[in-house]
């Protein structure tokens, strides 16, 4: 049924159903790295999910998959760690048209004209950097946004993350670590041939070997990462996304060179248009486009939610294979 014919009657018990299905889901990704779904599936469902909110704000309760950041609870073992500002996860849009009204809408909320910084999405998981006087003392994972799990020992093993920066700086940064399409190909090949479970994709890869308790494991696993954010751009002297990236880069981090600075929807338009023609092409899974107002304090004006950051947004390419049915859903047939 179209959301416009939906009265709350019938919107409740079918939110109940996605709730508990995309409970289900998000178990199976975010705690065991073993989705059953392919992303698509769930973002389907997820924006389903979203629009019977934003219709029936009555209905949104507390343990809905919309008000928290990925899963809920933290891999048994390892330790701990309170993010000291959130981590946030993104909203999502599945089109230009959808791009553009985002776009509009910021622009209203600023009350200003804006440019964007647009990063390609890379499909991994977010991970925390703590440097202290330069050196590298803890690097935790998102958990639910508030509590992550230490990954200290794992990261050791990540040859792209520096221990040391080339400046003394005291700084967390955060980007995303990633298993390169290769390495993931071969570890693949390489369980199937000792009959172990294959990983999904490389985001699944990524996420298993580093949240291992026995840092040996990751070890063995190829990891590469790019840093994106900071919530500290003070300390870099950088007053935009863009300067932030061109800082990480000069103090030793790993960033993907391919962001652009644009103005308006021409400047998406093309952005997407040459990933989504070259993205097979590069050495890492992307599943999108990233769109950041680049300016930092319009940033902190603009603000979060529960769940996601206003000033940024991200393009989530179709699907590549459109053979999975989605069969268990009701709506949709
Ligand atoms: P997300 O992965 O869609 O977006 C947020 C994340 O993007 C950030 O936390 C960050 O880690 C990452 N990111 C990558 N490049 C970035 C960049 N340049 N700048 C900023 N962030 C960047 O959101 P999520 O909350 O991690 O997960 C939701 C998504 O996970 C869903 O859309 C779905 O595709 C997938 N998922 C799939 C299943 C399944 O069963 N298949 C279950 C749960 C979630």
């Amino acid at each position: 049924t179209p959301i416009e014919a939906m009265t709350a009657a019938m919107a409740e018990p079918e939110l109940a159903k996605l709730r508990s299905q995309l409970i289900q889901w998000g178990q199976e990704y975010y705690q065991d790295d073993a989705p059953t779904v392919e992303d698509h599936v769930y973002d389907a469902s997820y924006d389903r999910l979203v629009k019977l909110e934003a219709k029936f704000p009555e209905l949104v309760t507390a343990d809905s998959p919309s008000q928290q950041v990925g899963g809920r609870q933290t891999k048994q073992g390892l330790a701990k760690v309170q993010h000291p500002e959130a981590m946030l996860s993104l909203g999502d849009v599945f089109s230009v048209a959808e791009l553009t009204e985002w776009s509009e809408r910021t622009e209203k909320n600023a009350g200003t004209e804006l440019t964007y910084n647009v990063e390609l999405k890379i499909d991994g998981l977010a991970i925390a950097l703590d440097y202290e006087a330069g050196k590298l003392v803890q690097a935790s994972t998102r958990g639910d946004g508030l509590i992550g799990e230490d990954v200290t020992a794992n990261v050791q093993y990540i040859k792209a993350i520096p221990k040391q920066l080339n400046e003394p700086l005291t700084i967390e940064v955060r980007g995303e670590v990633y298993m390169p399409k290769k390495a993931f190909a071969k570890l693949n090949e390489q369980r199937e041939a000792e009959g172990l479970a294959t990983f999904a994709n490389p985001r699944n890869a990524a996420a298993g070997s580093l949240r291992q308790l026995d840092p040996k494991v990751t070890k063995e696993r190829e990891l590469s990462a790019f840093i994106y954010y900071t919530a500290q751009p003070a300390v870099l002297g950088a007053t935009t996304q863009a300067e932030s990236l061109e800082r990480f880069a000069a103090i030793g981090l790993p960033t993907n060179p391919t962001n652009v600075v644009v103005a308006d929807v021409t400047g998406f338009t093309t952005f997407i248009d040459q990933y989504t023609g070259t993205r097979d092409a590069l050495a890492y899974g992307i599943d999108g486009v990233v769109v950041k107002v680049n300016d930092l304090n319009t940033q902190n004006e603009l603000g979060n939610t529960v769940k996601v950051p206003k000033w940024a947004i991200a393009y989530k390419f179709p699907p590549e294979e459109a053979t999975t049915v989605i069969r268990n859903i009701e709506w949709t047939v």
